[in-house]
């Protein structure tokens, strides 16, 4: 047996394949709308296409490619395709997947301030920005009383938040014993799936999350939120959590934050905002009406993965005061105890999420900030929010199309007049062509399409072209039935 034998990648093999992947990633760029968006394999065919064991000897870095192209390429559906509508967009873009190349590089782990400083100090400074960038209350600075943190997904973002607020309402005395099951928490029957399952999660139990009532742009009702936790507390229970949120999923509601803060300010409750998706218009600062009243908040979330052109995962996550995240999720074996620790002059942001480990996040976040600069990223947001705001002109113009909601933002939502079982063949059949990709939510019971345009290269021409289709097919449906 050769006992020197190495079988690792060298650094200039590395340097050489490095290389051809970046080209393979900015050709895949450059073709993505020549492939089908939606994509077409039928379950198992993609475990049917590769080799039942794993190879015994190495393989050449020329065949595992062939095979990203041959197995991999059908099997994906293309979220970066400039006629991607469907969810909310899961962006990348140049610098973001260069900041992450070089995150993998480095193979940082971040858990503590020691074991990188740069890790930690970067995602401070950068969260410290995006206050500013973003015009967030001052609270949420680091240097304040509270600070942020880079977290992998807005529903970790909600159940961080949901714990700390659980730590809130149990840690004085009176709370500490008999809270058990009697702990209640709010969101709007339009919230995010991520509250429920966070409710589940962190033991309040789901049977104890009060869906509030909404009002016809499908936002809660801060009336209706305050007569649930007066008759909650009426009946002995302990409301200890709201989440609203700006830009719900399904039409893009936007929470009215200043009377629901007031509630919660009132009740002595955790609030905390939700902006996955939406929060990214806020740097524009036309948009911050959609934020006012967060200061009343006691967390935020927002995904820059979504709209800011970040490549998944990155969702930044603020608290207004960081004392109770960081008693409810601390814990500091023997093994991980450094004097930087206990000097008290660090953050070690392990106290901040859930895992221990943590990724070097903030570094794609900086080079996105960097290369686009605010006002860069401005322009896109400002152009996906123009060509939606047009789009819903076309639909209302069209007296086949009903728009469903006003679109605050970039979030269209429109149906055929005509029953849900018209609209699910018209999804049907835009979803088969491979042209575009929508997805679809109920609004008011009804089934209503949605069409969401915020992808990094999605253009005015995307959306136009989308519509034409949209149309056409629609015609097509009315000539078949
Ligand atoms: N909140 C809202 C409003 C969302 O739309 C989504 C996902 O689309 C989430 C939370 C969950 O996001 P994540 O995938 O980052 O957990």
């Amino acid at each position: 047996m050769d006992t020197d034998a190495s079988y690792h990648m060298t650094p200039e093999e590395f340097r050489r394949r490095g290389q051809e992947v970046v080209d393979w990633i900015a050709d895949y760029w450059q073709r993505l709308e020549s492939l089908p968006v939606l994509s077409r394999v039928a379950p198992g065919e993609v475990r049917a296409a590769l080799p039942a064991t794993p190879p015994d000897h190495g393989e050449s870095f020329e065949a595992m490619m062939a095979d990203v192209e041959r197995v991999i390429l059908p099997g994906i559906t293309h979220w970066q395709s400039p006629s991607f509508f469907a969810y909310f967009p899961c962006n990348g873009s140049g610098p973001a997947v260069l900041g992450e190349l070089l995150s993998a590089g480095l193979g940082v782990q971040g858990m503590l301030w020691g074991t990188s400083p740069a890790c930690t100090e970067l995602e401070t400074h950068v969260l410290d920005w995006m206050v500013g960038m973003l015009g967030l209350p001052d609270h949420f600075l680091s240097t304040s009383s509270g600070g942020g943190a880079i977290q992998d997904s807005a529903s970790s973002a909600a159940l961080c938040a949901l714990i700390a607020a659980r730590e809130r309402a149990t840690s004085d005395g009176a709370n500490r014993t008999g809270c058990d099951g009697r702990l209640v928490a709010y969101a709007s029957t339009q919230a995010h799936s991520s509250i429920e399952k966070a409710v589940g999660m962190a033991g309040i139990g789901r049977d104890n999350l009060r869906l509030v009532e909404v009002d016809e742009r499908f936002a809660m009702r801060p009336e209706a939120l305050e007569a649930a936790i007066a008759a909650d507390r009426a009946a002995g229970r302990v409301p200890c959590f709201v989440t609203a949120t700006i830009g719900t999923t399904s039409s893009n509601a936007l929470d009215p934050l200043r009377p629901i803060g007031e509630v919660c300010a009132r009740a002595g409750i955790w609030l905390h905002v939700d902006g996955a998706m939406a929060g990214t218009a806020a740097l524009c600062p036309e948009h911050r009406a959609i934020q006012d009243g967060l200061e009343l908040a006691s967390s935020y979330c927002f995904n820059p993965h979504k709209w800011m052109f970040t490549s998944f995962d990155c969702d930044c996550f603020w608290v207004a005061d960081r004392g109770a995240l960081i008693r409810a999720l601390s814990i500091l074996p023997e093994y991980l105890r450094n004097q930087a620790t206990e000097s008290g002059a660090v953050i070690d942001y392990r106290d901040w999420q859930v895992p221990l480990g943590r990724r070097f996040r903030a570094l794609k976040l900086w080079f996105v900030i960097r290369h686009y600069g605010v006002e860069g990223l401005r322009h896109h947001v400002r152009r996906h929010v123009a060509a939606a705001r047009e789009l819903a002109g076309w639909i209302r113009a069209d007296e086949r199309f009903e728009l469903v909601v006003e679109p605050p933002l970039n979030l269209v939502c429109f149906r055929l007049r005509g029953g849900d079982e018209a609209n699910q063949a018209l999804l049907d059949r835009l979803n088969a062509s491979g042209e575009l990709f929508l997805t679809h939510t109920r609004l008011g019971g009804r089934l209503v399409l949605r069409m969401s345009v915020g992808g990094t290269w999605t253009e005015r021409r995307h959306v136009v072209q989308a519509w034409e289709q949209i149309r056409a097919e629609a015609a097509a449906l009315e000539r078949e039935r």
